[in-house]
């Protein structure tokens, strides 16, 4: 029950962190998690993700507060409850986000140049090595092995309207449209449970506790001491001999930080939480990319769709998936990107498409008993904030959620040119032989009806950070080194410290602060 280091929370980040500090032979490396292992064949078989995406299978499955910007909705905010957290469940698009999004944090120690080692240091790209990719890393980066042919047209259909082809969203430059590159190994998912822990679970000095929820940080004086977990019905104290650090994620980590008396003043004296370290920025800062997404019917049953050919077409992909680890159920579904700019004067693309080889509706929450293709377009740089709070002071209860979406003007102007440079895509002649009726019926609209009807369907693209934001400051929660200001022996490591939101996906930047992190806690500890 005593360990040099006890990370809290397997998910991107945790499993990184465990699997690198346990590297070390002469510590004690303690990984918690509320989720079970994650042994289900849904996390390994990439087409499991739509499965686990709209409920509470190994999946947190959160709601936001109701949404001022999206009048008055309440969001979902799904989030992986299993080893390897989040990527366990997300849709494996490998992204970094612009360079320059890194370059904004060169006064903290973050920049490019410094974080582009880590990002190598952790990938395996099938591709090979050159300047921006890494080979020999546990994260497997691959290309689709079976994309559906749609998602080319997709491509051909932007390009007729004169975007440009980027085979690689992370080299050089990012923008552009093409297909993303994934996290998986062989046609299955590469978790960072798959990638990282596998091979670390072995050693003797790393012991994963799974069903092991923390309820609070102990702390003597300013000196974090260990953590009260829940494991099963029996409520336990480890003990920290260097560190706690915890990886919860961006909607728990600040959750446990003020069940532990660390936060606002106000907020825990509401909920009747002695406060024993006053951060007022713990909670503050969240920042998630605003989503809409487009749909259209098609006749085309190669893709993905409820009816007798999609049941027959995904038993034979079962069939070939089992044979050679290829075929449609290898999919993410979300296969096509884009990183455009709404207008060509802006110095980094502003808008990130999904293109989706299904029907997409409310988070696979509502189903449609058709084939079809989507399309998600989301605001890259949002300019709403809001936060994490607790509903109640008890550690079992779900957090209070307010991304604020659309809360500020300048979002809801770039999203709604955004949707309109996908319609434009979507509407293109080489999506044509694949284009039937529109869903969401947005061309017949003005616009201050698409307006609504943004503001109605709008919702994440699952990238919430921020809320334990890295800095200098007064709000700021961790320093650069990520330990929480003004205390002893703990830090917090996940997507909670971006200071605000990459241009991109955030499974490949929270594992690169994981490997930075884990490389300055070692050199710290010399
Ligand atoms: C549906 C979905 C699709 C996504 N698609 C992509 C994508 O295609 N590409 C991409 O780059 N990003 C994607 N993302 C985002 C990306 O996966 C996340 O940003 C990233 O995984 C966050 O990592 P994290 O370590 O901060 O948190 P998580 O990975 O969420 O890990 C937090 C872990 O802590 C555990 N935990 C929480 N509270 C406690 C507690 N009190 N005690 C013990 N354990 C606890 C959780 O169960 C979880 O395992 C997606 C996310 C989702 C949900």
């Amino acid at each position: 029950m005593e360990f040099d280091y006890i990370v809290v929370g397997a998910g991107s980040a945790g499993c990184a962190l465990a699997a690198r500090l346990s590297e070390d032979p002469d510590v004690q490396v303690c990984l918690l998690e509320a989720g079970g292992r994650d042994s289900s064949p849904l996390i390994h078989m990439p087409f499991g993700a739509v499965v686990m995406l709209p409920g509470k299978y190994q999946n947190w499955g959160f709601q936001t507060v109701p949404q001022a910007g999206l009048n008055g909705r309440r969001g979902y905010q799904p989030r992986g409850k299993t080893l390897g957290g989040s990527s366990s469940i997300n849709a494996m698009a490998y992204v970094r986000g612009h360079q320059d999004d890194y370059n904004d944090w060169q006064h903290l120690g973050w920049g490019w140049d410094t974080v582009l080692p880590y990002f190598r240091k952790s990938e395996h790209n099938e591709r090979g090595e050159d300047a921006y990719h890494g080979v020999g890393g546990p994260l497997n980066v691959a290309d689709l092995r079976s994309p559906n042919p749609v998602s080319h047209a997709y491509i051909e259909a932007a390009k007729s309207l004169g975007y440009r082809h980027n085979s690689d969203f992370n080299g050089a430059d990012q923008e552009g449209v093409g297909l993303y590159q994934v996290t998986q190994k062989n046609g299955r998912r590469c978790s960072t449970a798959q990638a990282f822990l596998r091979p670390a679970e072995q050693r003797a000095n790393l012991t994963i506790l799974t069903q092991a929820r923390a309820l609070k940080l102990t702390l003597d004086g300013t000196t974090c001491t260990g953590v009260d977990i829940l494991q099963g019905k029996t409520r336990k104290t480890l003990k920290a001999r260097r560190e706690v650090i915890v990886s919860a994620g961006a909607l728990q980590s600040p959750q446990l930080l003020m069940l532990s008396g660390i936060g606002p003043a106000g907020e825990l004296h509401k909920h009747g939480i002695p406060l024993l370290h006053e951060l007022p920025g713990v909670g503050q800062n969240l920042q998630d990319h605003p989503d809409y997404i487009t749909a259209y019917t098609s006749r085309f049953k190669g893709l993905m769709g409820f009816s007798p050919v999609g049941i027959f077409n995904n038993a034979r992909g079962l069939m070939q998936y089992l044979r050679n680890g290829t075929g449609c159920l290898t999919t993410n579904f979300a296969e096509g990107g884009a990183f455009l700019k709404t207008d060509p004067s802006l110095a980094r693309p502003d808008i990130q498409f999904h293109f989706v080889i299904s029907i997409v509706d409310d988070h696979a929450r509502k189903i449609h008993m058709q084939h079809g293709f989507s399309c998600h377009v989301c605001v890259l740089r949002p300019k709403s904030k809001g936060s994490v709070t607790l509903a109640s002071a008890d550690p079992l209860a779900d957090p209070l959620i307010d991304p604020a979406f659309l809360q500020h003007d300048d979002d809801m102007t770039a999203l709604m040119k955004g949707v309109q440079v996908m319609k434009n895509v979507m509407e293109s002649q080489p999506l044509a032989p694949y284009r039937d009726r529109e869903i969401f019926g947005e061309s017949s609209l003005n616009n201050s009806e698409l307006e609504q009807l943004v503001r109605n369907r709008t919702d994440t693209v699952y990238h919430p950070i921020g809320t334990c934001r890295m800095g200098n400051d007064e709000l700021a929660v961790v320093g650069p080194d990520c330990r929480v200001r003004g205390l002893e022996g703990l830090r917090v490591v996940d997507a909670s410290v971006l200071p605000n939101l990459i241009g991109g996906n955030t499974n490949a930047p929270t594992i690169m602060v994981a490997e930075r992190v884990a490389d300055l806690i070692r050199q710290q500890a010399g």
